[in-house]
């Protein structure tokens, strides 16, 4: 769980180096492409580098798809799907959107599934840096650094507050720590879930990923991530600091926790 443009597809691509891991990228974000259109679906191309039409995990699910299925049997039939191709391994759904998880919350059966959450952060500043990046890119209107820093405060607060009101328990995950002390970080996780160490090596990934960022289709050149330092060099937001007090609040409690 997190908020986009904060790391999820590394930290897909590098829990899923581990041989007992196997991540299946946004479900989500698969479901809700499915629901508005018809077969024949045109969908971007799997991670392990098939059309999901092709893929040996998507080409069963994309066959039986009946769209009159609730986005809850569909979700479970993917958990069933999984189980069946990848026994007793851990899946990884790499959604981040809260209302999803809402949704597929109750999909859980506590005695089948044990479900884990990591939340990924990002400081807010780099994750700001990212985002009007990223709208430039796609020449998309960015709407400045006070707005950007509250909708990063509210989409966290809003999940973090949602996750102790149901009680689940959450490891907390910082990109920056993630990129800077990659074995560290990988270790932490593997410890909450349950598993040994292994050194991590991104070019055994295993993943059917249908959707993710630029990087899904891409682990060679990806095996060393770039952190852009940018934000760090700016002094903008410390001089909005008074009117920027929650979001560097949260942010630091981010880091405490991780
Ligand atoms: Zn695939």
């Amino acid at each position: 769980m997190g908020l986009g443009h904060s790391g999820s597809t590394f930290l897909q691509l590098l829990l899923s180096s581990h041989p007992s891991i196997i991540g299946f990228g946004e479900i989500a974000l698969l479901l809700k492409t499915l629901k508005n259109q018809s077969a024949p679906f045109d969908l971007p191309n799997c991670s392990c580098g098939k059309k999901p039409q092709q893929c040996e995990v998507w080409n069963k699910f994309l066959l039986d798809y009946n769209p009159n299925m609730t986005n809850k049997e569909l979700y479970l039939s993917i958990i069933k799907l999984f189980q069946v191709h990848f026994p007793g391994k851990i899946l990884i759904d790499s959604s981040k959107n809260l209302d999803s998880f809402k949704e597929y919350y109750s999909t859980y059966d506590k005695n089948l599934i044990d479900l884990k959450v990591i939340f990924l952060s990002r400081d807010f500043r780099g994750w700001i840096n990212s985002r009007k990046k990223n709208n430039k890119r796609k020449n998309r209107k960015d709407y400045g650094l006070l707005f950007n820093s509250y909708k990063w405060f509210y989409r966290n607060f809003r999940k973090l507050k949602f996750l102790k009101k149901i009680n689940q328990d959450f490891l907390s995950i910082n990109y920056e720590t993630l990129v800077f002390n990659t074995d560290q970080t990988f270790k932490k996780i593997l410890h909450y879930l349950e598993l040994d160490f292994m050194e991590p090596d991104l070019e055994k990934a295993c993943t059917h990923d249908i959707f993710g960022n630029r990087m899904k289709n891409d682990k060679k050149k990806n095996t060393k991530v770039y952190y852009d330092h940018k934000w760090m060099k700016e002094n903008n937001t410390v001089l909005l600091y008074p009117l920027l007090i929650p979001p560097y609040y949260l942010n630091k409690k981010l880091y405490s926790s991780d």
